[in-house]
């Protein structure tokens, strides 16, 4: 667990360097947590962006979401499709 080349911003709400990553917390999803940097202040438990030092908003979190659920969508759609293909040429 050795994340020293990681520049870190301070906390957007108080300033505050005393911040975790929360990449394993299920507040707003797993996935959606890893893709957004996701870090909270130990001082005012705000959760921001370790990598753009913003504070994540609900919006952000739903984009993220949303996004992963899309690509989910077309993957699965991808998939049946090429079944169908598949057992068009059979
Ligand atoms: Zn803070």
């Amino acid at each position: 667990m050795a994340a020293k080349n990681t520049t870190r911003h301070p906390c957007p709400n108080c300033g505050s360097s005393n911040s975790k990553r929360i990449g394993n917390s299920w507040s707003g999803g797993l996935v959606g947590s890893v893709l957004l940097h996701e870090c909270k202040c130990k001082d005012c438990k705000t959760d921001f962006n370790g990598k753009t030092g913003l504070e994540i908003t609900l919006k952000e979190r739903m984009m993220v979401i949303g996004k992963i659920f899309g690509v989910l969508t077309l993957a699965a759609l991808a998939a049946m499709v090429a079944v169908n293909i598949y057992e068009f040429f059979l």
